[in-house]
């Protein structure tokens, strides 16, 4: 603690990201990375405007880019708000929408970034713990709140709530903001975009960073009804006006537009995650059904610590979480099929001492 801080910076306890490590060589399936690279397209429009045109200033408004997602997703251009990755969209939900004086409600085990946005704006709020199968119940959230949000699939254990269950939370508390985060949506779970029309209170949170490969870009969006994008744009344009820069909103347009590289690349994710979990399942690992790209595993004879540990002395870098309740756990990345295989071998042969 310095004496030239802001007194909020003492007790705040700031999101730490997964490692990047310097190394090539390392087997890399620590923070959901997709293993196929961008759509060839967005890497060609990023190079068509990596030119003198960057000495001017990006379109406010990404209106282009708000265009596309508008498209695909069938609404109209004032339902989209776009930032610099969902991580700056979800900071200004959490600012501009789930801030209230009733206190904002999450699961106990979710993306640990919530608590900390929590920690930087002074927003109360409470934990839900999910069900002993970590699972959310739709009862747990019928009681006074001022905004709720969740990760669907969650993060870190990859699993999907139905619409249903998503509709019956949206219809119990039509005063306050619903977000839901889909990350990681396009690996398998129900968007709730198509209930946006009935629900004022919805708002869903996408991001680029992985089925659509483009970490590196920094590209999220929100869509809802006008009110809450509103409200998103005055918190956008009171913080930066020019979240997105010309080469990413170029790269995002085009990703968003080659459906044919999107629908290739995703179904491979999903055949290698079917593919690794039988491979894990087949040396006694507990693997929870993933909606994700990346699997929530645990074994029953082996501390997920020490597995950590054991494949990173091989190279191999998987993601461990020292948090109550699933400090057994791994969470392990869809990567190519060869780093999965690469992976399966490590930990039979850890397992066998
Ligand atoms: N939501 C969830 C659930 C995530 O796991 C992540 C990735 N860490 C994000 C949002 C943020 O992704 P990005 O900022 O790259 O869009």
């Amino acid at each position: 603690m310095s004496r030239f801080w802001n007194p909020i910076l003492r007790d705040l306890k700031p999101y730490v990201p997964g490692e990047q490590p310097k190394a090539d060589r390392l087997v890399k399936l620590n923070t959901n990375e997709n293993p196929y690279g961008p759509s060839p397209k967005a890497i060609a429009a990023i190079q068509a405007a990596t030119s003198d045109s960057l000495r001017l200033y990006p379109d406010p408004e990404a209106v282009a880019l708000k265009k596309a997602i508008a498209r695909y997703h069938g609404l109209a251009l004032d339902q989209v708000c776009v930032g610099n990755g969902s991580d700056e969209i979800l900071a200004h939900t959490f600012l501009g929408l789930l801030k209230h004086e009733k206190p904002l409600l999450f699961p106990d085990i979710t993306y640990s970034f919530y608590p900390v946005y929590c920690g930087l704006y002074q927003i109360r709020h409470e934990l839900v713990p999910l069900t002993d199968d970590f699972t959310i119940d739709p009862d747990d959230y019928r009681r006074d709140n001022g905004g709720i949000i969740f990760a669907n699939p969650n993060a870190p254990t990859g699993l999907g709530l139905p619409l249903a269950a998503i509709e019956r939370i949206l219809a119990a508390n039509p005063d306050s903001v619903i977000a839901v985060d889909e990350a990681y949506i396009d690996f398998g779970g129900e968007s709730a975009v198509g209930l946006i029309a009935d629900y004022p209170n919805l708002l869903v949170i996408h991001t680029l960073s992985k089925s659509r490969s483009l970490a590196g870009l920094r590209v999220g969006f929100a869509m809802g009804q006008r009110e809450l994008i509103e409200g998103l744009e005055r918190v956008k344009d009171s913080f930066n006006s020019y979240p997105l820069d010309r080469l990413a909103i170029v790269g995002a347009v085009a990703a968003i537009d080659d459906r044919d590289y999107f629908e290739e690349t995703r179904h491979k994710v999903i055949h290698t995650r079917q593919e690794m979990t039988s491979g894990l399942q087949a040396l006694g690992f507990e693997v929870l059904p993933s909606q994700a790209n990346f699997i929530f595993v645990r074994h029953p004879a082996h501390d997920a610590a020490a597995l950590s540990m054991s494949l990173r002395e091989r190279g191999i870098i998987v993601r461990h979480f020292r948090l109550p309740r699933i400090d057994q756990f791994l969470r392990i990345s869809i990567g190519s099929d060869a780093a999965c295989a690469e992976l399966v071998t490590a930990l039979a042969a850890i397992l066998k001492g």
